[in-house]
């Protein structure tokens, strides 16, 4: 059967994969969604199906209303976050969730991750932020839509743009990351993986670890994503 959303299910297939082979989700875990911002859809893992099996044409299309426009599978669990995260930023392209090992434990300590190097700092210049775990009354509510709400309240909050802070960690639970597209969403989740890594043994090396200080933080963003930026080809 031929589908309008075919290449959207292809973009989001992969991505979901690809989030598989990093070695950032086991069994049924984590969920990538890709968008198609002309027809106000996106695709999205469907909900309980192991990374073995799955399949391009099992990727579930749904409005940003949570209305499934194709597909017959359930979609992921955590479809409702997504939905609310594209009807609010309307700028970015793809979005990853796992209870990758690092960036949950972090989750679960509920620090923002302090940004103690240059690896960090080539991403983003501020710590990565923790959302506070969710209220009673939110998880009551539309978990899952709330559970959207909670990280826009969070970079409210703290003031900072989704634009330059393209992760977040929700306390008790884990990291949703996000980018221009899937692929960049899934990028974005080893990164922060790594960064929590590596921040996590810094602090069992040295509890008294400096954070890097503003000059490191601004050369390495800079270089990388400034107007003079000289990093890459
Ligand atoms: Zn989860």
């Amino acid at each position: 059967m031929s589908s309008k959303y075919k290449a959207l299910k292809q973009e989001c297939y992969e991505a979901n994969m690809e989030l598989n082979a990093l070695g950032l989700v086991i069994y049924t875990f984590g969920n990538v969604s890709a968008v198609d911002r002309e027809n106000g859809v996106f695709a999205i893992k469907p909900s309980g199906v192991p990374y073995e099996v799955l399949k391009p044409e099992d990727m579930v299309v749904l409005d940003f209303d949570n209305n499934i426009i194709e597909g017959t599978m359930r979609p992921s669990s955590d479809t409702k976050t997504h939905a609310y995260l594209y009807k609010n930023w309307d700028d970015i392209g793809g979005i990853a969730h796992t209870h990758a090992m690092y960036s949950v434990s972090w989750a679960q300590s509920q620090l923002d991750i302090p940004i103690f190097g240059t690896t960090h700092a080539d991403h983003l210049t501020t710590d990565i932020p923790c959302a506070p775990p969710m209220s009673d009354e939110l998880i009551k509510g539309n978990y899952e839509h709330n559970t959207g709400i909670q990280i826009l309240d969070c970079f409210n909050n703290k003031n900072l743009s989704h634009k330059e802070v393209e992760m977040v960690l929700i306390g008790n639970h884990g990291p949703f990351t996000w980018g221009k597209d899937a692929a960049k969403a899934v990028y974005n989740s080893k990164v922060l993986e790594t960064v929590a890594q590596m921040a996590y043994l810094t602090l069992q090396i040295n509890s008294n670890a400096p954070r890097l200080k503003d000059s490191l933080i601004k050369k390495h963003y800079e270089r990388k994503h400034g107007k003079n930026s000289y990093y890459g080809q």
